[in-house]
Formats: structure tokens, C-alpha cells, sequence
């Protein structure tokens, strides 16, 4: 998520970090990569200049330049203002007493049916009974898609015959979650390429017939300054009172999601990080601040984990990452092991510092080749597999011949692992000692 401009304020921090002084000069020098890097991840502009202007005013007040080590103090506060950006507190819908309904409107192809049934999923998770109503009535694909996913998943879906008003098929759901106890009816709702004045009649129809407890807009992250624009223009004719922004998993122009919230004044509630049901994070501004900055989201790490294996087993997931004691053997394991917690990807950007291997580390758990390391792993001896240095050329051939793979495998496994044992150390040297788990941010 972000990694480019992730990258490139990771690496202005890291500076700012191990300079001892701090001038004037050098703080405003820092500040114009940030702007720029900011700019270039389609951050609007007139955010990035309130960020910097802030950053800079209060460095300068607080008198930040003269104390103990000023680089630390202005990352910190380039962290606040971040938060402050994407919008302080966590935004958790307010379903009230139900049956509530969450309408989820945008344009098409934005996401709306996938995060229909991904919120389902996410909701019935935190203990709520969902319903989905697939309100899209004027093609009949988009009904068959939200009745698949909903059988995926095992949550019910309430539909109509084609030509149904939306109206009368939301009605139906509210009745069929009081009849069977459902307490949260999802209203999946058809979308235009472009906004347009039926579309919005419509939904504003929808909206006084419904009342619903919260109006998401859901946005594809990678429209860039585009999804502001449609962000504007549906909140001033609909009282949206939540964002989703999907596809943030893509790279390319998600800087957009940084001014959203500022822009529009509408809190981002979820993003989705994935075509898959359960790629629907909860948002929450401190801790992707944390993450794009590098100092790892290790509250979400733990949370993914705990929803992908069992508890115990998710600790101790999380601590063999975060520790430095790392042998081949469970090199293995733990991508078996991290594979069913989600992309290692994204994982990797949760941990502090970790975000630049995630590409790396992500092609390492393809299905291929996981069965590849596992059989190079196998091929080993017990002495090799805890000390991989040992394994020169001739047992690299040895090796390769007797896992079936060629030498270049052989060597890629244990590049991997060695830049996996530095990033390991390297987590190590952030303020803490090898061995043992870095400092936690935050909380
Ligand atoms: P709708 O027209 O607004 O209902 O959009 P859909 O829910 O049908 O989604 C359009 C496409 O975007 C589908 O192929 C989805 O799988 C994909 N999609 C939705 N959300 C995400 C996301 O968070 N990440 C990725 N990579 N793809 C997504
Ligand atoms: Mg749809």
C-alpha cells in the first residue's frame, strides 16, 4: 500500500533521523522532498501545503531545532500531522439499534458489490447478524455477482425480479432481517460510469425511503485525484457519512486517499486491500501513518494474524517475525504459516521497516514456490539448514540435484533468507538489542 511514497518519506526520515543538528536550511530542505514525494503520490496540493506549512511552524515554535535529537522530533511530528490528515480517530459505523441499514453507493466498477459482501463478512466478524440486499436491479450480472459472493461467504442475499425498484427490494430485505434476525441490511446499489441526475434521484429516493444508518461512498483509490472529484460531487447532493477506498493493494496514485478525508470533510471508514472476502481493513488513521512512515502496524499484524489461525499459533507468528533467532527450518514453516494470514506483502508492510521486502518476500509464497523451497529445505542437512553458510558450491550442486531444482533456485532460496536474517537484525538495531522484539509504536 502507498510503497512509493512510503519509500521516499522512510527514506527522508532515516535522514533526518541520524543527522545531530538540525538547521534551519536542513529542515527546510527536508520539507521539500516531502512536499514533492507528497505531490507525486497525487496528494492534493492544497493539503501537502497546510501539511508542510504545519510541520514547519510547529518545528520551529516548539523550538524542536535546538533540543535532543531534532530528526526524531520532526518524524514525530510529521506522524501527528499525518493522522491529523487522514482524520484523527478511528471512524466505527454507528448502526444503532437494528435493523440498521448501511447503503453503499459510488460508481461503477468502484467496488460496491465486492465491499457489500467483504463489510458483511467483516460484520458478522465483529459479532453483528448481516443481510445483503442486491439493489443493482438493472443488470441482472450484477445480481447473480452479489448472490455468488453471498453464498461464498454463507450470508443471505435478498433479491427481486428484474425491474424491481430498489425501494421495494430494500423493503423486502428490512423485512426479511426482521423475520430472521438479522441486524445490519448491506444495500448494494446500482452505479453509472459517470455521476449523472438519475443516478443521484435515485439514490436520494433511496435515502429518504430507507433512512439508513450510514451512507458509505465507496471509491477506487486508483482514480487518484479523480475519486476526490466524485467524493465532492456525491456528498453534496447525498449526506454521505463514511468512505470506502478500494484498491488501495494497487500502488499507483492511493496518495489520493491522504487528502480525501481533509478535502471532503467525510471520515475514510474501511479500505479494501484485495479482491478476496476478507481484504477489508478497518481504518484507522494513526496506524497507517505508522506504516507509511516505516514504523510497522503491528496492532493490524496481530489482528490479521488472530483472524487467520488460532490464537496461540497467531502469537507466535508475530513474535517469530519480529525476533532475530531465524534458522531455515522454520523459514519454511512460517511461510506456510504466514501464507494463510494473507499476502505476506502487505503483511510485510506492517512490520517496522520491513515495507521494501514485501515484493521479494511476496513472490517467495507463490504456490510453485513454497513446494520448490520445500523441497530445496528437504534436500538439506540438519546442519545446513541451521547454518546456510556453510553451504558452498559443491553442496549448492548437491543440493540442486537432490530436490530436482538447478542451482540458480538454490541460490535465490538463500539470498532470501539472508535478506530476511538482515532485515531481522536490522529490526533488531532500531532500539533494541538482537534477540529481541523492537520497540512496538505507539498505543
Ligand atoms: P461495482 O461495480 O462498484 O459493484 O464494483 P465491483 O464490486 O464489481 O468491483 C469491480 C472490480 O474491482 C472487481 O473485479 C473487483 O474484484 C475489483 N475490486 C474491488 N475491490 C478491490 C480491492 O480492494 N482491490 C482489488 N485489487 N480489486 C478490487
Ligand atoms: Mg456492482
Amino acid at each position: 500500500m502507498l510503497e512509493t511514497l512510503s519509500a521516499r518519506l522512510q527514506a527522508i526520515a532515516a535522514r533526518l533521523r541520524g543527522q545531530a543538528r538540525l538547521t534551519d536550511a536542513d529542515l527546510d530542505a527536508a520539507l521539500r522532498e516531502v512536499r514533492l514525494a507528497l505531490l507525486e503520490a497525487d496528494v492534493h496540493f492544497r493539503v501537502v501545503k497546510t501539511f508542510v506549512a504545519r510541520i514547519r511552524e510547529r518545528a520551529i515554535g516548539s523550538a524542536v531545532l535546538d533540543g535532543v535529537r531534532p530528526g526524531h522530533q520532526v518524524v514525530k511530528l510529521v506522524h501527528e500531522e499525518l493522522v491529523d490528515i487522514l482524520g484523527g480517530e478511528r471512524h466505527a459505523l454507528r448502526l444503532g439499534p437494528g435493523p440498521a441499514v448501511v447503503l453503499l453507493v459510488g460508481l461503477q466498477g468502484s467496488g460496491k458489490t465486492t465491499s457489500s459482501a467483504k463489510l458483511a463478512v467483516r460484520l458478522r466478524r465483529d459479532g453483528h447478524r448481516p443481510l445483503l440486499v442486491a439493489a443493482d436491479v438493472y443488470r441482472p450480472a450484477a445480481v447473480e455477482q452479489l448472490v455468488r459472493l453471498g453464498q461464498q461467504v454463507g450470508i443471505e442475499v435478498v433479491t427481486g425480479p428484474t425491474g424491481t425498484p430498489p425501494a421495494a427490494i430494500a423493503d423486502a430485505g428490512l423485512a426479511a432481517a426482521r423475520g430472521g434476525g438479522a441486524d445490519v441490511v448491506i444495500v448494494d446499489t446500482a452505479g453509472r460510469q459517470h455521476m449523472d441526475q438519475p443516478m443521484m434521484a435515485e439514490l436520494e429516493g433511496l435515502v429518504s425511503a430507507l433512512q439508513p444508518a450510514e451512507s458509505l461512498l465507496v471509491l477506487d483509490a486508483m482514480t487518484g485525484q479523480e475519486a476526490v472529484r466524485v467524493a465532492e460531487t456525491f456528498h453534496a447532493t447525498l449526506p454521505i457519512t463514511g468512505l470506502i477506498l478500494t484498491k488501495m493493494d494497487g500502488d499507483a496514485r492511493g496518495g489520493a486517499a491522504l487528502s480525501i478525508r481533509t478535502v471532503t470533510g467525510v471520515p475514510i471508514a474501511y479500505l479494501g486491500t484485495g479482491e478476496g472476502m476478507d481484504a477489508l481493513e478497518a481504518f484507522h488513521p494513526d496506524r497507517l501513518a505508522q506504516r507509511i512512515l516505516g514504523m510497522g502496524d503491528i496492532v493490524t499484524l496481530v489482528e490479521r494474524a488472530q483472524e487467520g489461525m488460532d490464537r496461540e499459533e497467531a502469537e507466535r507468528a508475530a513474535q517469530r517475525i519480529l525476533e532475530s533467532r531465524f534458522s531455515l527450518e522454520d523459514f519454511r514453516s512460517q511461510l506456510q504459516q504466514v501464507k494463510r494470514m494473507g499476502p505476506i506483502g502487505q503483511l510485510l508492510e506492517m512490520v517496522p521497516g520491513a515495507a521494501g521486502l514485501a515484493g521479494a518476500a511476496q513472490a517467495a509464497v507463490d504456490d510453485g514456490e513454497l513446494r520448490r523451497v520445500g523441497a530445496i529445505i528437504d534436500s538439506m542437512t540438519p546442519t545446513e539448514r541451521r547454518e546456510p553458510h556453510l553451504i558452498k558450491a559443491a553442496r549448492r550442486r548437491r543440493i540442486a540435484t537432490g530436490s530436482g531444482t538447478s542451482v540458480a533456485h538454490v541460490n535465490r532460496l538463500l539470498r532470501q533468507f539472508e535478506e530476511m536474517q538482515k532485515l531481522v537484525r536490522q529490526l533488531g538495531s532500531g532500539g533494541s538489542r538482537p534477540g529481541q522484539a523492537p520497540r512496538l509504536p505507539g498505543r
